[in-house]
């Protein structure tokens, strides 16, 4: 099946074999009655397994080429059951301009016991090669990465981790399976915030985990159980909704990216933009052969790198909304510096590029002629 069949059908077969519902039902059940001990339909307990979450896990996985899903109450319990394949003394390579919260768990709760983090620039090989030591155990890539869209190349990364029997983890949330499929490109484990565009209404917090090897769903499988952080049923039934028009909305958001990166490319008030799509961005050549398209993550700069004149701006903005988050139907903008990369320290967040004028924009799916005028007004002012 292709990529937009599946987004409607993917793992959805004989989904309610009691009344076939052609949508998955809301299975709201803590337990399920058991006819001697031990025997049931395959349902004890939700935090082990819930119908409904069974049916995203499914859709998840076929979206991205796997053979196995898994989902998590939030983006950063995927990335915290991920991590706890790890043992103390581990060691993991990440980029430096990584999202926030994922900066915040691997330095404040995993260093606590004992995991190192090299955080680098992930597309200088030797760079990687240098860092990598009998202890390390697992690259941690973004790509794009949040928020200066820098572009790794999932392959190179993989061929390293091949070498050198390191799993390689990819956050996928800014590209999505519509626009790169991390484990056709040799990545072990790929993880999503459905928060963002799996779900794309900004109605929910919810993450995934894809993986094809069965050691590797059995540990996570594992975690995910005993550790229990585990979506809701109504939280996966929505984000099942949301997945049946990715391909739709990606590629409106893609559409919308560009006009707004070349707008802003164009207007004499702008210093730089970042949007992989641009002929004149340095990862352009990595993300034409990794992605299909650009997507809908745009973020700036302005001439005279004002922290006043950045905060104006977002203040001035009519259609974009002032907000956290990403990939919803709508348009967001933020403030790295004082919003999602607060908890980074400055001269951290600015050897990668996070400097006080950067904006970071979530470009929705309206129309594109509103955009740019909203954004046309609020640079003026
Ligand atoms: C939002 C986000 C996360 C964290 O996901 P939550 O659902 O907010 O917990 C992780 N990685 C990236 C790239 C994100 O944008």
């Amino acid at each position: 099946m292709k990529f937009n069949s599946k987004a409607i059908h993917g793992g959805q077969d004989n989904i309610d074999p009691g009344y076939n519902a052609v949508m998955p039902p809301i299975y709201q059940t803590s337990t399920y009655a058991q006819k001697s001990p031990g025997k049931h339909k395959g349902y004890e307990y939700s935090r082990s397994a819930n119908p409904t979450r069974t049916a995203l896990e499914r859709s998840i996985a076929a979206l991205e080429n796997g053979k196995y899903g898994l989902a998590f109450g939030s983006g950063l319990a995927a990335i915290d059951a991920i991590l706890k394949l790890l043992k103390p003394g581990d060691e993991v390579i990440s980029t430096h301009d990584l999202y926030g919260g994922s900066y915040r768990l691997f330095t404040r709760i995993f260093e606590n016991v004992g995991v190192k983090f090299h955080f680098i620039n992930l597309n200088l090989i030797e760079n990687i090669e240098a860092h990598i030591t009998p202890k390390t155990k697992m690259i941690w890539a973004e790509t794009p990465t949040n928020p200066m869209m820098n572009v790794i190349d999932i392959k190179a990364l993989a061929k390293i981790c091949k070498a050198h029997h390191l799993k390689l983890c990819v956050d996928n949330t800014f590209a999505t399976p519509y626009l790169q499929q991390p484990l056709e490109l040799g990545a072990d484990i790929v993880m999503h915030s459905a928060t963002k565009y799996l779900g794309g209404h900004s109605d929910l917090i919810l993450g995934t985990v894809v993986v094809n090897d069965d050691n590797l769903a059995e540990q996570l499988a594992f975690i995910q159980n005993a550790s229990g952080a585990v979506p809701g049923p109504m939280d996966c039934f929505l984000t099942l909704r949301g997945i049946k028009t990715l391909h739709l909305r990606m590629q409106r958001h893609c559409e919308n990216g560009r006009a707004v990166a070349e707008f802003l490319q164009q207007h004499p008030q702008v210093e730089k933009v970042y949007w992989p799509g641009l002929k004149t961005n340095p990862n352009y050549n990595i993300a034409k052969s990794q992605m299909r398209d650009f997507g809908g993550m745009v973020s700036f700069t302005t001439q005279g790198n004002s922290y006043k004149n950045a905060v104006k701006f977002v203040e001035g903005l009519k259609v974009f909304t002032l907000a956290e988050s990403l990939g919803g139907v709508e348009s967001l903008a933020g403030h790295p510096a004082s919003m999602t990369h607060a908890s980074i320290p400055k001269a951290e967040r600015e050897k990668a590029g996070v400097v006080d004028s950067l904006i970071r924009l979530s470009v929705g799916i309206e129309d594109k002629e509103d955009l740019i005028e909203d954004l046309n007004q609020a640079i003026k002012s």
